[in-house]
């Protein structure tokens, strides 16, 4: 079955009333025929429930997990990665590419530390160095692509291959990408994380992280762990992403188009220092991103000539463009990552990962374009 007809269908749940559209089950508790025998495998809203059991199908069959492997569902991206990263015990060594999500970083910094696990942090763009800080001790490797807010491409195939030679568990935040444009269990990852706040969601209304395993072995460690730990998807909040996914590959068809527009626009703008978009031919990984994606997402960054008095005055103008955090809606956003999503780094460490004062985030929204494009005319003519 194609993608475009999985989306639609995947996951719902012929009930008695035999709806169409999958109901969101309030209840928190479940009959048991007997001590010991449910009735319908449902015990307790912690460990399972129908809404949520429908979406986690689903992200399941949309990330092509095998047959017997459910997704995992989570209130946030961050309960999604925190349960992953509880596999890790003192001792254990993890390797993280150095651009993954600020929050992801935090996590890592505060509390994983704080438990005695080694951490190593290495440059995922370039294949050579990423390999070489995996080692014989490596347990887990940790990559994000594309990435936060420069929308680096990291080679799945290439990390998984040296992953491979050391027995070490890859997992991917794959949040950017959507199953729509890519499937890393496909390539060879063990787990695929999920912000489903994000493009799944797609309407900015809520708040879910998910988990989807290689196979079910895996997949019962980390639902013991979710089970214990309680970061669940409420009913409401999965019935919502549910809603959402359907429309996944009309919503993404529409944000490929917009954002290499925007990128083709910037391009040729006099304020515009440089663009970073997959899609561009000047991108440094685009024949990486052409092989590996099936597009090349709805982000675009950019950076502005005069850095940061030319952002300020930028990000005052815009009018569809709405300031805010978050990406992947159906509205499109601008952010500006020095003061927001990366205000808690130090200046090194931004310089580091090339986060400029100039630098400017737009998560391109599914609006007409040519609205979009002049938007950003009348803000870009603000700044000069
Ligand atoms: C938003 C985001 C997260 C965190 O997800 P929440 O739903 O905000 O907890 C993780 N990774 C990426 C790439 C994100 O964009």
């Amino acid at each position: 079955m194609d993608f475009n007809t999985k989306i639609i269908h995947s996951g719902s749940v012929v009930s008695k009333s035999a709806d169409v559209s999958p109901p969101i089950h309030l209840s928190t508790i479940y009959e048991y025929l007997e001590p010991g025998v449910t009735a319908a495998g449902y015990e307790y809203g912690r460990y399972g429930n129908p809404t949520r059991a429908a979406l986690e199908a689903c992200l399941a069959s949309l990330e092509a997990a095998p047959e017997d492997c459910p997704a995992l569902c989570f209130s946030s991206g961050m309960a999604a990665t925190d349960c992953a990263l509880r596999l890790l015990n003192t001792s254990n060594k993890l390797v993280m590419a150095r651009d993954v999500y600020g929050g992801t970083r935090v996590h890592v910094e505060k509390l994983l530390r704080g438990y005695g696990i080694d951490i190593t942090y290495a440059n995922a763009q370039i294949p050579e160095e990423f390999a070489a800080a995996i080692c014989p001790s490596t347990t887990m490797v940790w990559i994000e692509s594309p990435s936060n807010p420069l929308l680096s491409i990291t080679d799945i195939r290439a990390v998984v291959e040296k992953a491979n030679t050391v027995g070490a568990l890859v997992v991917i935040d794959s949040t950017f990408a959507t199953p729509y444009l890519q499937q890393p269990l496909l390539e060879g990852v063990d787990i695929v994380m999920h912000s489903t706040t994000k493009y799944l969601g797609g309407h900015s209304d809520l708040l879910g992280g998910a988990l989807i395993c290689k196979d079910a072995s895996l997949r019962n460690r980390l639902y013991e762990i979710q089970k214990m730990t309680g970061g669940v998807a409420s009913p409401f909040d999965s019935w919502l992403t549910l809603r959402g996914v359907r429309t996944l590959a009309a919503r993404m068809r529409v944000h490929l188009e917009n954002a290499l527009t925007v990128a083709e626009f910037l391009t040729n703008q006099p304020q515009v220092a440089k663009v970073y978009y997959p899609g561009l031919p000047t991108h440094p990984q685009h024949e990486l991103a052409k092989r590996q994606m099936r597009g090349f997402g709805g982000m675009v960054s950019f950076e502005l000539e005069g850095g940061r008095p030319s952002a300020e005055r930028f990000l005052k103008s815009p009018k569809l463009f709405r300031l805010a955090a978050s990406l992947g809606g159906v509205e499109s956003i601008v952010s500006y990552p020095r003061l927001m999503s990366h205000v808690g780094l130090s200046d090194l460490e931004r310089a580091e990962l090339g986060i400029s004062d100039g630098l400017v985030r737009l998560s391109v929204g599914i609006e007409e374009k040519q609205d979009l494009v002049e938007d950003l005319q009348q803000a870009l003519n603000v700044v000069i």
